[in-house]
């Protein structure tokens, strides 16, 4: 076959995608920045396994993972809770994220993937429209098909021209930077809930989590702005009010990083190029969760390789993957993408309110926080508004959620007309359109 392809980044999605594609018998090289053996955080993922299956991995041994606890969401004043109720069939696993890695990588080397250590990729290099390889610290490299999976901050996508429109950085608001660490158990007091996940927790812009296990609580904090370990300090004694349980001594983690969480990208091929996982912002944008739709994503991707029977990799082939990507996921993610929009927008008064006068139930908080990257019930944006209509006597906040709606609205209409088929002028002006309606 003699094609080369190249994964810039040992991403979830790009390792899937590898794998998949070095079965069909490609020439496939992963660059990765890190050295063997070092990936990943100190901390747990949780992730839906059937995805697993999807891109052809095996479940990985039984005493790896357990099944994940459904959250409970509470307000700002932590005067009421909504209760997640994921079905069996649908409940999530939770592994030590260095076990995921281990799983995968095995994986991606038994079919047949080669993978480079300590090597950075600096950016991509363009021949005329198209991407033909990837600068690196140890050269440049060739090859017939380029696979960002660097993550959020890829230096292969934000340094692509402007001109193949696509986004090359996110705003502020477009992702979450997180502090997470396990702790000790300073008191045997049970928890109030297990899997406790709090919106504007004293009242700042963002979420915490703080999961109560047998031998360590986990700390999350997430925020739209930046902060240091003098306010992790701050906030987490504020916690510790309200959660006894959170202890003092720090057992592992302890790491600030970012995720994004926003619409999926209007356009995330080009000639030569497509990017997957973090680097194309698929994870689920009320929750920040992106393995299992990586691997869904690495399965399109893969096929529509396979698809593609001379190898051409151009936008043409690749907007396959893009549509394909789409139809499984992203026109479902990008009204979730609406909602997190909104979400910014309310105070903490104001989501006490949606909390205590019941505009958001258990099952919306279980669509929303879906892990899985969506269930089979979808967000109808009329039954937002009417139930806020009915409920709703605060005039501010009910045109909030009621252009929330519209906005969920426009944007659904806008993934429907998104071209079937690559004609760049044409994907061009409905970018504008989809870009335009989360405005
Ligand atoms: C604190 C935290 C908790 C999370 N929890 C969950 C969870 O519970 N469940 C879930 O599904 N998702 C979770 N996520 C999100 C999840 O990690 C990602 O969505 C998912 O891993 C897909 O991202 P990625 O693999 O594409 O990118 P990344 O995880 O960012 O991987 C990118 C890879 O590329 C490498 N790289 C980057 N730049 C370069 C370069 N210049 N040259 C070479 N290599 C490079 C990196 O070293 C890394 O190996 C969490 C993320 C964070 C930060």
């Amino acid at each position: 076959m003699g094609k080369k392809i190249i994964v810039a980044g040992l991403g979830h999605g790009g390792i899937a995608a590898a794998a998949l594609i070095a079965k069909q018998g490609f020439d496939v090289t992963v660059y990765e920045k890190k050295s063997e053996g070092t990936l990943g955080y100190d901390w747990t993922d949780i992730f839906a396994p059937q995805a697993l299956a999807v891109a052809g991995m095996k479940m990985p041994p039984e005493d790896k993972y357990e099944y994940k606890k459904d959250m409970t969401f509470f307000n700002p004043s932590f005067t009421k809770k909504l209760q997640q109720h994921v079905p069996e069939d649908k409940l999530e696993i939770k592994m030590e994220r260095r076990d995921i890695y281990e799983h995968f990588i095995n994986h991606a080397l038994d079919c047949g993937v080669k993978i480079v250590y300590d090597c950075e990729v600096k950016e991509p290099i363009i021949l005329g429209n198209r991407v033909v390889g990837i600068r690196t610290e140890q050269g440049d490299i060739y090859g017939d098909l380029i696979i960002d999976a660097c993550g959020l901050n890829s230096p292969v996508r934000s340094n692509l021209p402007s001109y193949f429109g696509i986004d090359k950085d996110v705003t502020d608001n477009e992702k979450i930077r997180i502090y997470r660490a396990f702790y000790n158990v300073a008191s045997e007091e049970e928890a109030e809930a297990i899997f406790k996940v709090m919106l504007f927790p004293g009242g700042i812009k963002g979420i915490g989590w703080i999961a109560s296990e047998e031998d360590h609580t986990d700390l999350l904090i997430g925020r739209f702005e930046e902060f240091d370990m003098d306010e992790v300090e701050r906030f987490s004694d504020f916690l510790r009010e309200t959660n006894p349980r959170l202890g003092k001594e720090k057992i592992r983690g302890g790491q600030f990083v970012e995720i994004p969480v926003r619409q999926p990208p209007a356009i995330m091929i080009a000639d030569g190029y497509a990017a997957i996982g973090d680097s194309a912002f698929m994870t689920v944008p009320l929750i920040g969760s992106g393995i299992a739709n990586s691997l869904k994503a690495a399965k399109v991707l893969a096929d529509t390789v396979a698809a593609d029977k001379e190898s051409i990799f151009s936008a043409e082939t690749l907007w396959k993957y893009q549509t394909g990507y789409y139809k499984i996921l992203g026109n479902g993610l990008a009204p979730l993408a609406c909602m997190k929009l909104m979400l910014l927008t309310l105070t903490p008064e104001e989501i006490d309110y949606i909390f205590e006068n019941e505009i958001i139930n258990d099952d919306l908080i279980t669509i929303g926080a879906d892990f899985t990257g969506l269930g089979s019930v979808k967000i109808d944006p009329k039954d937002l508004i009417n139930k806020a209509k009915q409920v709703c006597t605060d005039t501010e906040l009910l045109k909030k959620i009621i252009n929330c709606g519209v906005r969920i609205g426009k944007v659904s209409a806008a993934c429907t007309m998104m071209p079937k088929k690559w004609n760049e002028s044409r994907v061009k002006a409905w970018a504008k359109v989809y870009n335009y309606s989360f405005k």
